[in-house]
């Protein structure tokens, strides 16, 4: 399989299991639950999770998945944001979307989805990132509600997530040009318009990835970390995904740990400035020369 068909077979079960997770029925259910499942599915699939499910919910914008059997369960008011990241071997496809069980954010969603339509008229090859940002923040003020400016789309690489180059969500300065086969993630973030519109680190942080390998000159660390770097490499993963080895309180020892040591990064929960809601949309695209493939996109393929 050359690359740009492990990106389309990783787009193809992104975009299953996300509109799998669309349709189903949430509020009752744990975190833990639906971050095991959504995993299990991409795995069933021929996939392998490009990081843990992110299932951030209300004013948490990212960047939350669950902990081992976390007990938190979806509430009927609940807006609930499910990111996923699936991977053919180190290619990924990085897709999101809102459910809202509340009335009153509907249309919130809406406009985090109208958003990403619009961006995607006008990404293609060689189109200007700031272009892309103006349409979103356009479309999103449009609706009557705020981007968050702060977080942003970004370029994909082999087994690397946000590989450098950055989609903003508004009209920035700072521009560059899509460049033909090279995979992309467009994710407007809309809040109300009593939001600040930016969003700071929360206090959990519960997504880690390797950053340094190295060697910390204690055997147990070292032999954790290589462990780590033989199932994931540099891309995220959870505490839970590695209680099949270690017992839990070990577990959070050596990753403490590797922390300190900064060999381990962990990645803290986005919150909205203002404790606002936040809704999100997301898809992965390839621009070619004549055509742009949007890859998380079901009927794309
Ligand atoms: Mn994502
Ligand atoms: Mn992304």
């Amino acid at each position: 399989m050359d690359f740009i068909e492990c990106y389309r077979k990783a787009g193809r079960i992104a975009c299953s299991v996300r509109d799998l997770a669309k349709k189903k029925e949430y509020v009752g259910k744990t975190l833990y639950e639906i971050c095991e499942k959504i995993e299990k599915e991409i795995i069933e699939n021929g996939g392998f999770p490009a990081f843990p499910v992110n299932v951030s919910l209300n004013e948490i914008a990212a960047h939350y998945t669950a902990e081992p059997d976390d007990p938190k369960i979806v509430g009927e008011e609940d807006v609930l944001k499910i990111d996923i990241g699936v991977h053919v071997a180190g290619y990924i496809a990085d897709t999101a979307v809102t459910i809202s069980y509340n009335n009153e954010y509907h249309s919130l969603v809406k406009a985090s989805e109208n958003a990403l339509k619009e961006a995607l008229k006008v990404a293609r090859n060689r189109a200007k990132s700031s272009e892309i940002g103006k349409a979103i923040e356009n479309s999103i003020i449009k609706s009557g509600y705020i981007p968050i400016k702060n977080l942003s789309g970004h370029s994909l690489e082999r087994y690397t997530i946000h590989a450098g180059k950055s989609i903003p969500n508004i009209n920035s300065f700072g521009s560059f040009l899509l460049e033909p086969d090279q995979a992309y993630a467009i994710e407007p973030f809309v809040t109300l318009k009593n939001g600040i519109g930016i969003v700071h680190e929360g206090k959990v942080a519960n997504i880690f990835a390797i950053i340094s390998r190295k060697p910390t000159k204690n055997k147990e660390l070292d032999n954790f970390l290589n462990d780590i770097w033989g199932r994931y490499k540099s891309l995220p993963f959870a505490l839970r995904w590695v209680l099949d080895s270690y017992d839990e309180k070990n577990a959070r020892y050596l990753l403490d740990n590797l922390k300190k040591k900064k060999n381990i990064h962990a990645y803290p929960t986005l919150v909205e400035g203002n404790n606002m809601m936040v809704a999100q949309s997301e898809h992965t695209i390839i621009p070619h020369e004549t055509f742009t493939e949007v890859i998380t996109s079901c009927t794309n393929n």
